[in-house]
């Protein structure tokens, strides 16, 4: 038991330079894994989607101050 996987983002904003990172992981047990939701971002406000075994993956974030579209780098 413990994380099996996990899936890590980096998300940046091109104007103010603003940078976060958060992953989210998969939690093995008897019964079967599960993923984490993905979290709220102090930064950023990012929109998840889930791709069920996959795991939640971000689409889109926008940067709180700026209000325009960050740089996503992920899986
Ligand atoms: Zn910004």
């Amino acid at each position: 038991m413990g994380t099996i996987d996990s899936n890590r983002f980096k998300v940046t904003c091109p104007k103010c330079g603003a940078i976060e990172s958060v992953a989210v992981h998969e939690k093995g047990s008897a019964y079967g894994a599960s993923w984490q939701s993905g979290p709220e971002l102090k930064a950023f406000k990012v929109q998840w989607e889930d791709k069920g075994s996959s795991g939640p993956f971000v689409v889109s974030a926008q940067c709180r101050v700026c209000a325009i579209s960050a740089t996503i780098v992920g899986p």
